[in-house]
């Protein structure tokens, strides 16, 4: 009877680990699209709920967090420590990208997906230099820095690139060009317009220029860049079977907050509700990806308050009255979404830097 006992619990035992395992393949991703709007606080989320035609993005989360972005020396962060933070696992100083407060290199979660046989993108409506593009694939002391952060990123293991900059590799304080080095890496490099998603061929790598500068901003007519750069990403990365990290940056919510400019500001919060749902239908197809929408820090102190009676001072709190509160960052807590296999990780209330850490224990399945 003991003996029949201890092989039924033996049995038991290892059904139970068997289960345990394929549990825990189904909850990793193959694929993870981090998606960051710069500056973008809870506000700022709002105000789809608000201005948008039609359900806001944010309501097909399943899971939801919030970071904490202060970095090791200041309480309110810049976009370089705060994409360090989140790219490599580190807190540093504001205007390092990639580096710790000794200026020493971290692999970031590209770095280490690339190693891993991922592919690895890069996607911006900023410069592609820019800090927040740059902490995930650059190494520099100071952001600034963007010719060198140019020529490393040519260097990098990233195999997708679209964004603005085109200056930044052709019209240089040391004269020279960049596309001869970005041929010799074999880039295709295209500074006209984006490819039809399904045109690019799988082993090769793409970069898309479409600015000198930034790429305007949805009210100087943008269109569809970020949605439409996006899905060409996924369709390019996919092809690739052991999976892909791809980082889109919705980079102007950041200068619309500086600006204290609502309607710029809104317009880029609907252009990336609907890079955001490019992102959230194609993971609904695939089943294996995990998205991922946070911020790096708030921008403006915006908030949606009242319309105020400017005699009376009182509110009306019938209709709406967005206001700002600085020309700055804010420290305010800023919220992770997450959606897919591990999203249910990265609730609760942590780190930026724990962003790192949650995402590498995915791409490495550790
Ligand atoms: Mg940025
Ligand atoms: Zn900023």
């Amino acid at each position: 009877m003991k003996k029949v006992l201890i092989l039924f619990m033996g049995i038991t035992l290892m059904a139970c680990s068997t289960l345990e395992s394929q549990e825990s393949q189904a909850e990793k991703p193959r694929q993870i699209i981090l998606l960051i709007g710069d500056g973008m606080g809870l506000s700022a989320v709002s105000t789809g709920f608000y201005y948008g035609d039609q359900p806001s993005v944010f309501k097909r989360f399943t899971q939801i967090g919030l970071q904490q972005t202060s970095t090791a020396k200041e309480k309110v962060t810049d976009s370089a420590a705060s994409g360090t933070a989140m790219a490599t696992g580190t807190k540093t100083y504001n205007g390092a990208v990639g580096v710790d407060t000794t200026k020493t290199a971290h692999k970031n979660i590209a770095e280490i997906a690339a190693s891993l046989g991922w592919s690895t993108g890069v996607i911006a409506t900023s410069t592609i230099s820019h800090a927040t593009p740059a902490s995930f694939y650059a190494h520099v002391e100071q952001r600034g820095m963007e010719e060198t952060i140019a020529s490393q990123l040519l260097n990098s293991e990233i195999d997708f690139f679209a964004g603005g900059g085109l200056a930044k590799f052709l019209v240089r304080a040391d004269s020279t060009s960049l596309l001869p080095l970005a041929e010799e890496k074999g880039f295709v490099l295209d500074t006209k317009q984006l490819a039809q998603p399904g045109s690019l061929e799988a082993d090769k790598k793409y970069g898309f220029l479409l600015a000198f500068g930034g790429m305007p901003p949805m009210t100087e007519g943008r269109g569809d860049f970020l949605p439409d750069a996006t899905s060409l990403a996924i369709s390019h990365l996919s092809q690739n079977p052991e999976g892909f990290f791809l980082m889109v940056e919705a980079s102007q919510i950041d200068w619309a907050g500086h600006a204290n400019d609502f309607d710029y500001l809104v317009g880029e919060m609907l252009d990336f509700e609907k890079t955001i749902a490019a992102a959230l239908d194609y993971a609904d197809k695939d089943g294996n990806t995990l998205v991922i929408v946070t911020a790096d820090h708030e921008t403006g102190g915006f908030t949606l308050g009242p319309q105020v009676n400017e005699e009376s001072g009182y509110g009306n709190y019938a209709e709406l009255g967005p206001v700002f509160a600085t020309g700055n960052h804010s420290a305010t807590l800023i919220p992770v979404f997450a959606y897919g296999p591990g999203a249910e990780n990265f609730q609760g209330v942590y780190q930026n830097t724990d962003i790192f850490h949650k995402m590498k224990a995915l791409v490495s399945g550790e």
